[in-house]
């Protein structure tokens, strides 16, 4: 079963009154659309997105709908909820045997209840999440005229009422035939309501009362309350390792860390050689699974001859915040027989750790000699070990793979 979600987020949200469309402010620090779209790159069953947005959102989405780790697609919204529902349908993977479509103003479903809505589509064809009423519910007359007081018509019995709520979930051929009465002008607040005036049976699935819309200012307390409830997003910590040895040779600086460091010898290679730059490169760049220092900065490209490796790990560094990361640690083991390095080792610390944007107290340089043992232990080449660890704050499933 390829199943495909749309996220209706086209609307610019003024009931909210602020100048941000209401899909894009942030509850708990983070945005509705983000939750939205979190809860489907999660999901198990979900095999791609597509986002309806603003218009003026679409060549400058946010970033957290860049890199994902499933396909996103992002459609402009149309005028009416619908249109921008017809637009993402468009842009749906033709193999997709189920569309599920979710309000990005109701970031708190659960991954249990859309999973539950999509199985009873499979089943019925078409199923909305819905909440039975529990007031008892009047239906007004029709008023004479607009100042007349609002009257009672008659009493609904209360057990036939349901409150919509998205997810709705439809089979393909369901969902193409529901958005064509759309298109021949019929006014939808919903698309279950489409799926039915198509003549299609529609299914309820028992909705979540902590599944509501934020859609007026009164929305945000109750909102930040779930956010808060549902709990503060596990870091996900990553950690990655690199190594280097560089050749001793006389006629060349030994560069350590960002330092030189007086010595008859130096080490040979492309750059300035600085074995400790290196290794905290690759572990850095090898924590986030983005390849090596040789992929990066290449000794074959001009531009790193001679080049402070500090450049190098300030790069790498930048690259995996770029991706989401931050750098929480950095250790790295010198292996070197002479000189002694103890008296560089602070300035060593707050080079690399200016270069990687951290705090001297969040890297950690260690010297060690190899005891006469092999060509380091010889004094022919120095050689370090590094450790870095990376952060992301994201939901645990995100890192599992489905
Ligand atoms: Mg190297």
């Amino acid at each position: 079963m390829f199943v495909s979600a749309i996220i209706a987020a086209g609307g610019r949200g003024l009931r909210l009154g602020g100048a941000v469309p209401k899909q894009l402010l942030a509850v708990q620090g983070k945005p509705l659309l983000e939750r939205s779209v979190d809860l489907f790159l999660g999901h198990p069953l979900v095999d791609e997105i597509v986002v309806a947005l603003p218009a003026e959102f679409v060549d400058n989405p946010p970033p957290y709908l860049i890199g994902t780790r499933k396909r996103v697609r992002i459609v402009a919204g149309g005028a009416r909820r619908q249109d921008s529902v017809a637009r993402a349908f468009a842009a749906v993977d033709r193999a997709a045997d189920i569309i599920v479509i979710h309000d990005a103003a109701r970031p708190f479903a659960s991954e249990a209840l859309v999973e539950r809505t999509i199985r009873a589509a499979s089943e019925s064809g078409a199923a909305l999440a819905a909440m039975a009423a529990r007031d008892t519910v009047k239906l007004a007359a029709r008023k004479v005229n607009a100042s007349a007081p609002s009257m009672v018509e008659t009493t609904i019995p209360r057990e036939d009422v349901y409150l919509a709520q998205t997810p709705q979930a439809f089979r393909h051929e369901v969902l193409r035939e529901a958005l064509a009465l759309s298109e021949r002008d019929v006014d939808a607040t919903d698309e279950a309501m489409l799926a039915e005036r198509a003549g299609y049976p529609v299914q309820l699935v028992e909705g979540e009362s902590s599944n509501i819309k934020v859609t007026v200012p009164d929305d945000l307390p109750m909102a930040d309350a779930i956010a808060r409830e549902a709990g503060v997003e596990q870091p996900v910590v990553r950690v990655g390792t690199g190594y280097d040895l560089h050749r001793l040779v006389a006629g060349r600086p030994l560069v350590l860390g960002g330092v030189t460091i007086p010595f008859e010898l130096g080490a040979l290679g492309h750059s300035d050689a600085d074995v400790v730059c290196h290794a905290a490169t690759d572990a850095i760049l090898g924590a986030a699974a983005l390849g090596d220092i040789g992929r990066h900065f290449p000794d074959t490209d001009p531009q790193w001859k001679d080049a402070s490796s500090l450049r190098l790990l300030a790069h790498a560094a930048r690259l995996v915040r770029r991706h989401g990361y931050d750098i929480l640690n950095v250790d790295v083991t010198v292996i070197l027989e002479r000189p002694k390095i103890k008296g560089f080792i602070d300035r060593m610390r707050e080079e690399v750790a200016r270069a990687v944007g951290i705090h001297d107290e969040a890297v950690s340089i260690k010297g060690k000699t190899n005891e006469g043992v092999d060509a380091v232990g010889r004094g022919e080449a120095v050689a370090a070990h590094a450790v870095a660890a990376l952060a992301t704050v994201r939901r645990p499933e995100s890192h599992v793979r489905s």
